[in-house]
């Protein structure tokens, strides 16, 4: 018999090639391939009105973009996140020499639990940031709340939630600022890439930012600040624009094959299925489903690999599990984030999925689940 084609949970989105050759020619007549060029700018541009925020700064990718506006709050104390994530989030605030202190998730969208929050507070606190995760917003109306209440601003991860809505409002544009990653693996990419984006004027932020990433270097004999090289190369940029006009069917066409596990899935016992957020426009970067029962999910995992199907464990283990980490910071012990990791599998969901690979995935589940 054939080899089936090995699956995985997702596959680079590329524009057509003719799309991107123009953007190359220009790039060979002008030679001027990074250091803030033309399709650096206009794609800066570009995203602000996408994405409906006031500002935007673009980074060489998502998690030096996080490092360096850590970094520009220019203070040493403790940020309030989840081990709910990707390691790059917390990995910023402690390589910023500052510390984190890990806030439990809630258990419907496993986002932040703004209820245990306010009691991780103290006097050392200088920063709250939270994840979108799988592209589930935060409770950003009780955060913006905290946020006054304590004089503290709330930084976002929002690396799986590009070209996401809020009750209409764009989603980087809550909080202080929004980190969002354009790495060839996510909904929206520029290769890699990523950017901070402010929802409110704040010249002062975009300038450190700016400088940050450029060696602190304004002028050519004014160098203003310790800064490093993050800026994004010419050919990001142009990949980056390419796919800017190609997000909205990517979006559709990954909402297709969503919706074709969630009739196949839904209603299966031992499976759960992500809820709707009431006022989100998804952008449907993951399918995270939780498979019940004590080692079932390890146990459902081996049993997809060894058919070439490849979820992923994402998020498992917690970064306060990882052996870089554990037992080093304060927290509340996360006991829901701990049982989530141990329950979730991130299912295969890109935009030319095959709808038939969504049915030989899902009949699995649907017998080993029930
Ligand atoms: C991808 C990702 C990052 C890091 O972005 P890169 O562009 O890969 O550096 C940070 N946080 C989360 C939650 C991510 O998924």
């Amino acid at each position: 018999m054939k080899k089936k084609e090995e699956l995985y949970v997702t596959k680079s989105s590329l524009p057509p090639l003719e799309e991107f050759l123009p953007y190359l020619e220009k790039l060979w007549e002008t030679r001027l391939l990074t250091n803030m060029g033309e399709f650096h700018e206009q794609f800066k541009k570009e995203l602000s009105d996408f994405l409906s925020v006031e500002n935007t700064e673009l980074f060489v990718n998502g998690h030096v973009a996080l490092e360096l506006l850590i970094e520009s709050l220019g203070k040493k104390g403790e940020i309030i996140t989840t081990p709910f994530s990707f390691a790059s989030t917390t990995h910023a605030i402690v390589r910023n020499g500052c510390t984190p202190v890990f806030c439990d998730i809630e258990e419907d969208f496993y986002t932040i639990d703004v209820k245990k929050l306010r009691s991780l507070i103290s006097k050392d606190t200088v920063a709250i940031l939270p994840v979108h995760v799988y592209g589930h917003i935060c409770d950003v109306e009780e955060l913006d709340r905290i946020s006054k209440e304590y004089g503290i601003p709330v930084l976002y991860d929002a690396a799986h939630a590009f070209g996401e809505r809020y009750h209409g409002r764009g989603v980087g544009s809550f909080g202080y600022a929004s980190m969002f990653s354009f790495h060839a693996t996510k909904v929206f990419h520029s290769i890699e890439g990523g950017a901070v984006c402010i929802g409110e004027k704040n010249p002062e932020l975009l300038h450190k930012l700016y400088a940050l990433k450029n060696f602190g270097i304004m002028g050519q004999e004014s160098v203003e600040l310790v800064g490093c090289n993050g800026k994004m190369n010419e050919f990001s940029a142009s990949m980056g624009l390419c796919n800017l006009r190609h997000i909205g069917e990517y979006i559709k066409e990954r909402e297709k094959r969503y919706r074709h596990y969630e009739s196949l899935l839904k209603d299966v016992p031992g499976l759960i299925f992500p809820k709707e957020q009431e006022g989100v426009e998804k952008n449907y970067a993951y399918l995270p489903v939780r498979i019940l029962g004590e080692g079932r999910r390890n146990q459902i995992f081996s049993l997809l690999e060894k058919e070439g199907i490849h979820p992923r464990k994402y998020f498992y283990p917690l970064i306060s599990d990882y052996d870089c980490y554990k037992g080093k910071f304060p927290g509340d012990g996360t006991p829901i984030a701990k049982k989530i990791s141990e329950e979730i599998l991130t299912l295969p969901i890109y935009p030319d999925l095959d709808f038939s690979d969504i049915e030989r995935i899902s009949v699995i589940l649907q017998k080993e689940c029930s």
